[in-house]
């Protein structure tokens, strides 16, 4: 027996590492999926994928900091699955690494558009749903940027630390409705926004290593499996809260 047997999971950002390894997983553990992502080939292949393996998954094609996208991927998943157990608010992007006055104002408005409005039009489009079916599970995508001082970060970092602070305002607002709704705040994970981060910069990327205690990237099975936790009743108590993997980073 899955940990997700018959639930209904959206993912957004599914098209990439964190999300890909997820949508895998949730699959595996008999959720139906619903890939989103703003890369519509890629998208249709992760979805693709989990058809051939018997699952059911549909790929929807959309922006999450676009309101219009929101409303119709709701939509979609809705005709095609008539619920939303599970909301992974995963999509996001990285911010050029420079300091608040060498930030461009484009930049800033991209990585708290997508990073933190993003995730506010998830919550906002798809709770109404979730109180209307008696419940759901609500899993945003923070990072440990928005619990230390990020060098160089300022916009990922400021849209990070607001998606923890949404997550214990969902969590205090919808507890009656039976929704639950907690964070993720990875440390490095080896994907494709840390390898556009280092740059093919060994020196920037052995300079990581050395700030994490446990010398190593996290895998994105590791964060899928952080996932699958937060989703599953499993943890049907744990509410507003923010699990931290970081192979130690957090605690020095
Ligand atoms: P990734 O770049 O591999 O995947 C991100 C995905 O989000 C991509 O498929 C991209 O197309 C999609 N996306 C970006 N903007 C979008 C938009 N506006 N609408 C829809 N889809 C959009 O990165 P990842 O490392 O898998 O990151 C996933 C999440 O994990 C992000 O929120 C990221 O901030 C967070 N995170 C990553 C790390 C890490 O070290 N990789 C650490 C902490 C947190």
């Amino acid at each position: 027996m899955g940990k997700l047997d018959g639930k209904i999971a959206l993912i957004t950002g599914g098209a990439g590492g964190i999300g890909v390894a997820t949508a895998q997983l949730f699959h595996k553990e008999g959720a139906s999926i619903v890939v989103v992502d703003r890369d519509e080939d890629e998208n249709e292949f992760v979805a693709d994928q989990i058809r051939r393996e018997g699952g059911k998954a549909i790929a929807v094609h959309a922006d999450v900091s676009s309101v219009d996208d929101v409303k119709r991927m709701i939509n979609q998943a809705l005709d095609a699955f008539r619920r939303i157990d599970v909301l992974f608010n995963n999509a996001g992007v990285g911010s050029a690494p420079v300091p608040i006055h060498g930030t461009d104002n484009d930049d800033w408005d991209r990585v708290i558009n997508v990073c933190l409005k993003g995730v506010f039009l998830g919550m906002k489009y798809v709770i109404p749903q979730m109180m209307e079916q008696h419940g759901g599970t609500i899993i945003n995508m923070a990072s440990i940027a928005g619990l230390i001082g990020s060098q160089g970060l300022a916009p990922y970092a400021a849209a990070k630390a607001g998606v923890i602070e949404l997550t214990k305002t969902a969590a205090v607002e919808y507890s009656k409705y039976n929704i639950r709704c907690n964070a993720l705040a990875p440390g490095w994970v080896h994907t494709p926004m840390v390898e556009e981060y280092i740059g093919g910069d060994k020196d920037r990327e052995q300079q990581m290593l050395r700030g994490i205690p446990m010398r190593r990237f996290g895998d994105v099975s590791e964060v899928a499996h952080a996932a699958l936790f937060l989703a599953s009743d499993d943890t049907k108590f744990i509410q507003g809260h923010t699990l931290v993997l970081d192979g130690g980073i957090t605690i020095l």
